[in-house]
């Protein structure tokens, strides 16, 4: 793969083009900071290593972010490489804005990854950068994403490591950010390095089928620019949108590898600009092309976890081949490309704030609160509510996070600590007060798990409240093994170790209570 390498000069045309008042003495000042910091050194594709960062900023640039993300961008690694330069100097030079920005880079570069604990760690701290500025996380992402152009040079198990961990880690948390591009760049790139195999034979399925359809896709857009131009609603753009491997490949494999069963390969998206204007055009194409059975989606009353609304339609066209239509305002368009983000684009680039960003607003009232970082438990509660909407975040007593599903309970964390804590388990404290084993967990509750080393198995009745299936299955196998029979008379019995306080006594023998009762 090539890597494209940008210098300071398109660097500087693309924010003159993007930026309507860019304050080009502090980028230029910021170039040069970094450029002595920097210097002699060489990156481990052989060009000096002042590429980096320039793509860095270039890329955050490109996505329209506010100048002192650029500034930073260009800054990211000059404290963690160099001597020449520290914190405060940065913080006396170009404010405290974007030595924040850079310090929280820097944290998170310091991150040490080993065995399992890794995944769990790395969330925390992404959590944590986020809660406290998410700016932090988008620049990460720029940096990532150089990364993985570059990965090209970097031994074996390096790549699979960082291509691992990019699937793992950053997509899934610029998904939950609503940054589709992000994340789709970031599957594609680490896809390659990780399944080449796969990442080949996706390929060679999109070649053939993209030529296929190419065409007709082509005369679709014609047929429809000319057929809604008969109406009275204004389009704002058609175009076609190919689908990405890393996403077509993973369908797929829900499909039993059979092409013929995705019919979002190839998409035609008509952007409007109000919601009633969405709705209308669905008509009209419903009119034209009759639609597939079961494939009208309505994302714009029921969006998507994280914020994606559109409405999809699969229609049969001329030749009896489909074709799916997305259907969206610019807002919504924005949103999905750029989800969080989008709120960042409008500052400095002289556009229109969208409306319809109630969620975003929301976040970004969310990251004033926490400018003063208050505590790490008021953190998580406020942010669950919108970004992290479908998923909760609890804390084990060590302070490691812990990301479940929504209404997950005790058992479910138990389980996912450890089958033996799951299956050993008695009873919890859910900040430091005893709980029934069914109570739905809240983001930033500590969770311990009370366990009794006699105890031979899980209860069967488990299942009827466990939210994830890594839990149910646990469970489900114990049963299988016969240990009903044990279960009659291993109860009542609590922990020997665990003596409740006195006024945790009440809540204890209800938990015994109910469990003996199942
Ligand atoms: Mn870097």
């Amino acid at each position: 793969m090539t890597e494209i390498i940008r210098t300071y000069e398109d660097l500087e045309a693309l924010i003159k083009k993007t930026y309507v008042t860019p304050d080009l003495t502090l980028v230029k000042k910021a170039y040069e900071v970094a450029s002595r910091a920097h210097e002699g050194e060489v990156r481990f594709t052989g060009h000096p290593y002042m590429v980096h960062p320039l793509a860095v900023a270039y890329k955050l640039a490109e996505m329209g972010f506010n100048m002192n993300m650029v500034v930073a961008g260009l800054l990211h690694d000059v404290i963690e490489d160099s001597e020449k330069f520290s914190l405060e100097d940065l913080a006396h030079k170009f404010g405290e804005d974007v030595a924040g920005m850079v310090d929280g880079v820097t944290k998170l570069k310091k991150i040490r990854y080993q065995g399992v604990e890794r995944y769990v760690e790395n969330m925390r701290r992404m959590f944590i950068a986020m809660a406290s500025d998410v700016r932090v996380i988008f620049i990460k992402f720029a940096d990532r994403q150089h990364n993985l152009q570059t990965l090209y040079a970097r031994p074996k198990h390096k790549q699979e490591r960082v291509a691992r961990e990019t699937l793992e880690i950053y997509a899934p948390i610029a998904n939950r950010l609503g940054m589709g591009e992000m994340k789709g760049e970031m599957e594609d790139l680490s896809f390659k390095y990780l399944y080449p195999k796969e990442y080949d034979w996706v390929q060679q399925i999109m070649d053939t089928k993209v030529r296929e359809k190419g065409v007709q896709i082509t005369r679709v857009i014609d047929d429809v620019e000319q057929y809604l131009k008969t109406s009275d609603i204004k389009i704002i753009q058609v175009h076609g949108r190919v689908k990405r491997l890393y996403s077509l490949y993973r369908k797929l494999q829900h499909r039993d590898n059979d092409i013929t069963k995705i019919h979002d390969l190839v998409a035609v998206r008509i952007v409007v600009s109000d919601v009633e204007d969405c709705y209308a055009v669905l008509g009209l194409v419903h009119q034209k092309w009759h639609p597939m059975p079961n494939r009208i989606k309505d994302f714009i009353a029921q969006p998507k976890p994280n914020g994606y609304q559109s409405l999809h339609t699969t229609v049969f066209v001329p030749g009896g081949e489909t074709v799916e239509f997305q259907i969206r305002t610019e807002e919504m368009h924005e949103l999905a490309e750029y989800g969080v983000a989008a709120h960042w684009r409008y500052k400095e680039t002289g556009r229109s704030q969208p409306k319809n960003l109630r969620w975003m607003e929301e976040m970004v009232a969310i990251q004033k609160e926490l400018a003063d970082k208050k505590d790490f438990m008021e953190q998580l509660e406020v942010l669950k509510i919108d970004v992290f909407r479908d998923r909760i975040f609890v804390l084990t007593p060590q302070g490691d996070v812990i990301d479940l599903p929504e209404g997950a309970t005790p058992v479910d964390f138990a389980f996912y600590v450890h089958t033996n804590v799951g299956n050993k388990c008695t009873a919890a404290r859910v900040n430091e007060v005893l709980v029934n084993l069914d109570t739905p967990l809240n983001s930033g509750d500590v969770v311990e798990i009370i366990t009794d080393k006699n105890r031979r198995g899980p209860n069967p009745d488990w299942l009827k409240f466990v939210k994830t299936h890594h839990a149910r299955e646990r469970i489900r196998e114990a049963a299988r093994f016969g240990m009903k029979s044990w279960f009659a008379h291993m109860m009542p019995k609590s922990s020997n170790k665990e003596k409740p306080k006195k006024k945790e006594k009440n809540k204890m023998e209800k938990t015994v209570k109910s469990e003996n009762k199942k």
